[in-house]
Parts: structure tokens; sequence; C-alpha cells
């Protein structure tokens, strides 16, 4: 079904002048810099938190030549708790590079505020049209999420074709005229209405047209970041008995199961075959049944033999090992596989 943009634009400006947020600090005295420092602000973080941080910014740092000229400690410091500070260090960088390059007034003109430090298209386009109704469209977090939703365009944001598409449809959405409450509602649809969890479409003004909601497919948009794949390694782990005691090493601090107790692990049947022949074995070595053990990074599948030994080689001083006896209780740190295993002897 074709949305028509008018009526699109239409029900999102009514809603808004019924239930649109039109009080918020950066609302009043609306100024590309008091703008531009909400937006920032505001990215990955919620207004509530956003509005004290930008009332005391504004309060010490009333225009963008206060801000330029302060220390980068004291935009910092009021910076502190907001969190992602590059943004903070952006701020200040852009806010002097603007003193600097342009006499010290925000640009108008959008190339030239897409080319400034920490500003992309949306946040350029949200400045001037919010600030001074220019004929922008914008498409951060939010208004993706209703647009994907709205229009059940598919695929993860990340990919530029996807963004591609989300943009077209931005644009195409956006009223001539009222840009600027229309930008506003919005980002006010996407934090209010129709959220990341529990859409509250009954409340939508544009639940009619929501492609989405009219084939019950809410829960597939926005399309998820593809998952990568986790490569597999491979581990030998060797179980050396003699005596009902078994052998442990400690593992290097650094690295997986870093400081904890394991078995020798090698990486191929060669290097496993080299260590084999240093020992005094009893038997031959048997296997054990694989599993597979996953960590964050990658997926170790291990094999585990099993040795019974004549008697107890050498003990190589640079490495942190020792025998412990098969029917005790540990209280050492034993790597997750090492638990496994030792549960099975
Ligand atoms: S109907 Fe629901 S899913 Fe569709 S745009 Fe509205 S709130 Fe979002």
């Amino acid at each position: 079904m074709e949305v028509n943009p008018t009526s699109f634009a239409q029900q999102i400006l009514t809603w808004y002048h019924q239930h649109g947020r039109k009080s918020l600090p950066w609302q009043h005295n609306r100024t590309p810099y008091r703008v531009w420092l909400s937006e920032i602000m505001l990215q990955q973080t919620q207004v509530t938190t956003v509005i004290p941080y930008f009332e005391r910014f504004i309060e010490r740092f009333p225009t963008l030549i206060d801000l330029a000229n302060a220390d980068q400690d004291d935009v910092l410091h009021l910076w502190t708790g907001l969190g992602y500070y590059a943004r903070g260090r952006n701020l200040h960088k852009c806010a002097q590079h603007i003193r600097d390059h342009h006499h010290g007034e925000f640009p108008t003109d959008i190339d030239t505020v897409m080319s400034l430090p920490g500003i992309g298209r949306s946040t350029a386009g949200a400045i001037l049209s919010l600030a001074l109704n220019q004929p922008h469209a914008i498409l951060d977090g939010n208004v993706k999420r209703v647009l994907a939703r709205h229009h059940t365009i598919e695929g993860w944001y990340g990919v530029k074709a996807v963004e591609s598409k989300l943009w077209q449809v931005a644009i195409a959405n956006s009223p001539t005229e009222q840009i600027q409450p229309y930008n506003q509602a919005m980002m006010d649809m996407g934090a209010m209405i129709c959220t990341r969890s529990k859409p509250k479409c009954d409340l939508c003004p544009v639940a009619t047209s929501c492609q989405a909601k009219l084939t019950n497919r809410i829960a597939e948009f926005p399309g998820k970041k593809p998952k990568k794949e986790k490569p597999a390694k491979r581990g030998i782990l060797l179980i050396q008995i003699h005596n009902n005691q078994v052998y442990l090493q400690k593992r290097p601090p650094a690295g997986i199961w870093g400081g904890l107790w394991c078995f020798p692990q090698f990486d191929d049947e060669q290097q496993l075959q080299r260590h084999l022949q240093t020992l005094a074995l009893h038997a031959e070595p048997e296997p054990l049944t694989a599993f597979r053990h996953t960590f964050s990074h990658y997926h170790l599948d291990i094999e585990p033999i099993i040795v019974v030994l004549a008697q107890k080689p050498d003990m190589v001083a640079e490495q942190q090992a020792d025998w412990f006896a098969l029917t005790e209780q540990h209280s050492i740190g034993l790597a997750a596989a090492t638990e496994k295993l030792l549960a099975q002897l």
C-alpha cells in the first residue's frame, strides 16, 4: 500500500499539536547553538537525563564563544555523568572551530554544518530545521525505527542501502511547511509511542497505514544487526593420570581461562605427539567424548585425551603446575572445561 506523504505528515503534526513535547529547555529561545548542544547531549541519552546537564551547561556557557574559550577540563567536568565523553570533547573542539573559522557564528548552510566535527547529516538537519525551520529531513535512531516499521523497510540500518532507503522515505514524508514541529514530532513519536519494545500502537497517529502493524510483523522491524558467525578452533586437552593424581597447569593471566587451572592444551596432533614422547606411558592414550566450549569470540572444539603414566615427569621450572588427588575437592580456580572433565574421571 502506498502511503500518502501529505496525510502521513498531517497525522503526525496533528498528534504533535495535541501530545508532543513543547516545553523542553532547548525548545525556548531556539538558536542553532542551543539546539546543537541538546542534540549532541541527546545522542544515546534520555531526555530526562539530559535536562539538568543542558541547564547547567547553558548557565555556565551561555554562548558558543563562552564554550569555545573554556578550559577542556571545565567542559568535561560539566559533562561528568553524561557518558560518552568523546561527545563532550568534540563539542568543545567544534565550538573552537566555529570561533576560529566562522567568526564565532554557527553556520546556517547544511553542507557547512555537516562538515563540522562530530556533526552528521541527521544532526545537521535537526539543528537547522529545529532552530531555523529550514526544510531538512532527519533520521536519528527514533525516526529510523518509526519509518522502518511504518514502511516495513527490511534490513539493518548499518547497511548503506538500507540507510539510503530510509533517507529516501524520510525526505518523501517530510512536509514542505511546518518542518520544525514535524521533525520534533517524529523524534517524540519514536521516544514516546513507537518505542523499541512494546510500541503503543493504540495511541499511534499513523497506525492505520503502518505496514508492520497491518501485517502483524512489528517485531521484525527494525532489522537486527546480523550476528557474526564465531570461528571454531581446535583444542586437545591432555589428562595425565598417575597414582590417582591428575596433572594441571595454571594458565597465564592473559588469554582464555587466564589464571585458572587447566589440562595441558595442544593445537594439533603433532604438538601432542611431541609432548607424549617425553612421557613414560603406562598405557596408550584414549580419547574421551569431544565437546564444544564457547567463548565470546570463538568456539573451542575440545578433544580430551586421557593417558595413564608409569611415572611422573620432571616438573618444568617456568610453568606453574601441580599434581592433584582425583578424590579431593580442589580449592583452586578451575577452568569450566577442566571442571567438567574432572567430574567424569
Ligand atoms: S502502529 Fe505501532 S509500530 Fe506502527 S508506527 Fe505506530 S507505534 Fe510504530
